[in-house]
């Protein structure tokens, strides 16, 4: 299998051709799924004893499969949360698989790992933590809110031994994303959801919350997630008041930055995020406002010994590696995954090779995208701005419009292969969601889906 044959040549260069030609293009067509027996009927089986051939296979990808894919970084895909992966980010990811590097402990790993070590000490030295902070990367934000909270709980059961046998209590409000009431589940750990009505969680509102709490809930509270930048609205919670009630009650505060962790890096956002710093635990997604490629998340801590105390895995074969002569940072230690990829890699390189400052500029270009576009939406007569841009999310309405008239659109500028822009909620209305992630994205292309609105 792996020696060299002129197959393989073949391949390697149809590969790389392709991958050239895709990340040279900034409009790639804006594919759409079809359904699986479709698809099917189309490339026919291709798993067989004999194998179909790797220039067979590529090219049912190249001509059919990829087209049944939209292509996140699409600059008018303001759906969800886009991205849009540097050239040498995408790049050094095939060189990350090329070097095949074992990513969860040094002595296997080291030269890999300081490259994510690198990338890594800029991340922490966003968030304003102490020296003592530092963290790893995982697989996105619901791994590292995981990881975080599964050492928020270790602790609270180190803390509190007389209720370690209790069901644990997670507080956070109805901004939160999903994935931390999905991964209170995967803990068995209860959540109690403050409604945020004010838009965003406050000292005040955690502190009612925490004080009308019985005795024995209070016992079971580990910790309390706080958002920077809801992932719906770009909402950033009241972090300074948050962090002062949590320090004064010593309660674990994990700050879920997935998607808004970028906007650290913006200048002229960065003031919203203060009081960050005294977080116990932050989540930071390069996947996507980083420019890295999928995946790559990040969780930080406050103090990293609590993390390796919660994640770190015994066993016969891997006692190795806590010998003198394999000393350095072990990332399987600090999260929850053992085998892993070297997934801050590509990052690193991007980041060095551009700079900080172009990774400050790109960041504030998407900021800046989503205030010409609130801008636009203001001066038009059949749209409503439902609430000023946030971080680089808009959110408004269409004057007459129902849910499906929402719906038939998304599909419209879908189906016609321009634009993937998908409705959302707010405050029990349907709106239309921008999110801007690709600084390729110009007003124009604003304009234009504008336009599809009238
Ligand atoms: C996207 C997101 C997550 C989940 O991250 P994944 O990388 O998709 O696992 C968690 N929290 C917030 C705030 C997010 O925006």
């Amino acid at each position: 299998m792996h020696t060299i044959d002129m197959d393989l040549v073949e391949m390697t260069l149809d590969v790389m051709k392709y991958t050239i030609d895709r990340i040279s293009n900034i409009t790639p067509e804006l594919g759409a799924p079809k359904k699986e027996e479709e698809l099917l009927r189309i490339v026919g089986e291709t798993i067989t004893p004999e194998g179909i051939g790797g220039e067979n296979a590529f090219q049912l990808f190249r001509d059919v499969l990829v087209k049944a894919t939209v292509p996140i970084d699409h600059p008018r895909h303001l759906a969800f949360v886009p991205a849009a992966p540097t050239r040498a980010a995408i790049m050094f990811d095939l060189v990350t698989s090329a070097s095949s590097i074992h990513g969860a402990y040094w002595m296997e790993g080291a030269g890999g790992i300081f490259c994510e070590n690198q990338a890594m000490k800029w991340l922490v030295s966003l968030t304003g933590l102490p020296e003592t902070a530092f963290g790893v990367f995982t697989s996105g934000g619901t791994a590292a809110n995981l990881s975080a909270l599964v050492t928020a709980r270790e602790e609270w059961r180190e803390q509190k031994p007389d209720f370690a046998r209790e069901r644990a209590l997670l507080m956070t409000s109805t901004g939160a994303h999903s994935s931390i009431k999905s991964m209170a589940k995967v803990m068995d750990a209860d959540v109690y959801l403050i409604d945020s009505d004010e838009e965003y969680l406050s000292g005040d509102q955690l502190k009612d919350a925490v004080h009308n709490l019985n005795e024995a809930d209070r016992n079971r509270l580990f910790a309390v997630v706080a958002t920077g930048g809801t992932t719906n609205a770009g909402i950033i919670d009241d972090l300074q008041s948050v962090a002062d009630f949590c320090e004064q009650e010593k309660i674990w505060l994990h700050v879920d930055c997935a998607y808004g962790g970028g906007a650290l890096a913006a200048d002229s956002v960065r003031h919203l995020f203060n009081g960050i710093e005294k977080a116990d635990s932050i989540t930071i997604d390069p996947h996507k406002w980083l420019f890295s490629p999928y995946d790559c998340g990040a969780v930080i801590y406050k103090d990293l010994e609590l993390a390796k105390k919660a994640h770190s895995q015994k066993g016969a074969y891997l006692e190795i590696f806590k010998d003198e002569g394999a000393q350095g940072f072990n990332p399987a230690d600090y999260q929850i995954q053992l085998t892993r990829r070297l997934r801050g890699m590509p990052l690193w390189f991007s980041l060095a090779m551009h700079g900080t400052n172009k990774y400050k500029e790109a960041i504030e270009r998407g900021i800046e995208l989503a205030q010409i576009a609130a801008e636009k939406v203001k001066k038009d007569p059949n749209l409503e701005l439902m609430r000023p841009a946030s971080l680089s999310v808009v959110l408004f309405k269409r004057k007459g419009w129902t849910a499906e008239d929402y719906r038939d659109w998304t599909y419209k500028n879908h189906n016609a292969g321009f634009a993937l822009v998908t409705p959302s909620i707010w405050k029990d209305e349907s709106v239309v969601r921008f999110c801007f992630i690709n600084p390729d994205t110009t007003e124009k292309d604003i304009d234009e889906i504008l336009e599809t609105l009238h």
